[in-house]
């Protein structure tokens, strides 16, 4: 870096962390490398990077774990001001407005969507392959977290609304907090995650907005969900068979349409 003075370097150094996780190199919920490859990397002093690690801790981008490391915890800078007032709120609550966030969205993504957003969540849908589940809260220090949210968050990109994005980074980061931790779960296998991101995907590829909605209702039900303390499941809403069944059938509807495209393509 071709800073000089000692404020330019802890700068430039910040910054490059920064950038390090904004572009998604640092995964959110993986473990960044130690101070002494940082210094090594940035050919700055170990203390301006422990530093610059400390400030994007106390903007929520960052957490060190005491013996663990150093994780990413979020790829924007989130408020505290939210998390505060989010502490006001039960989980039920919280929850059911992060289902809100999702749905709008996915909504949004498909009106918005670029073809490099397509791109992006093809790669991630990809890279999901073999997880098993939806790594969507990326809790530091998962081993299941190598991929982190990405597909969630580049849903959120193809929306092109910041405020989404940014209520959504904080009520996760709010979600993560130890009190809440113990009383999440995901209940959606790695298989049904696979079929519910290529059903999400298809839509907002299709620029079909009530495809894209209704996707993302079916994913996010089960997605997180809220445990009890005998690890049982209360159900995000509780649905009637016949209802279920209604869902059912409208999700049969668009696995038709998707069919139908995947053989019209192949002609
Ligand atoms: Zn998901």
């Amino acid at each position: 870096m071709a800073a000089t003075t000692g404020s330019d370097r802890a700068r430039a150094t910040l910054a490059y962390l920064r950038r390090k996780i904004t572009t998604g190199e640092w995964p959110v919920g993986g473990r960044i490398p130690i101070e002494p490859e940082l210094a090594e990397q940035t050919g700055v002093g170990r203390s301006t990077v422990r530093e610059a690690v400390r400030s994007l801790a106390s903007i929520g981008m960052l957490e060190t774990l005491p013996g663990r490391g150093t994780f990413v915890r979020s790829a924007a800078p989130t408020s505290t001001l939210l998390n505060e007032f989010l502490t006001d709120f039960t989980l039920e609550e919280i929850l059911s407005y992060r289902r809100a966030l999702e749905i709008e969205a996915a909504q949004q993504a498909a009106l918005h969507r670029t073809d490099e957003d397509i791109a992006a969540l093809e790669r991630a849908a990809i890279e999901e392959v073999g997880c098993t589940r939806c790594p969507v809260l990326g809790f530091a220090g998962d081993v299941d977290t190598a991929f982190d949210s990405r597909f969630h968050r580049l849903v959120f990109d193809a929306a092109k609304n910041r405020l989404l994005a940014a209520l959504y980074a904080g009520i996760n980061d709010r979600l993560r907090t130890p009190e809440h931790r113990g009383r999440l779960a995901n209940v959606a296998t790695g298989a049904e995650m696979e079929r519910d991101h290529a059903r999400v995907l298809d839509a907002i590829r299709r620029q079909d907005f009530i495809d894209a909605v209704h996707a993302m209702v079916n994913h996010v039900d089960h997605d997180v969900v809220i445990v009890n303390d005998q690890h049982e499941v209360i159900p995000p809403l509780a649905r009637t068979p016949e209802q279920q069944q209604r869902i059912n059938e409208a999700q049969m509807a668009q696995d038709h349409v998707l069919a139908r495209a995947e053989a019209q393509s192949r002609l």
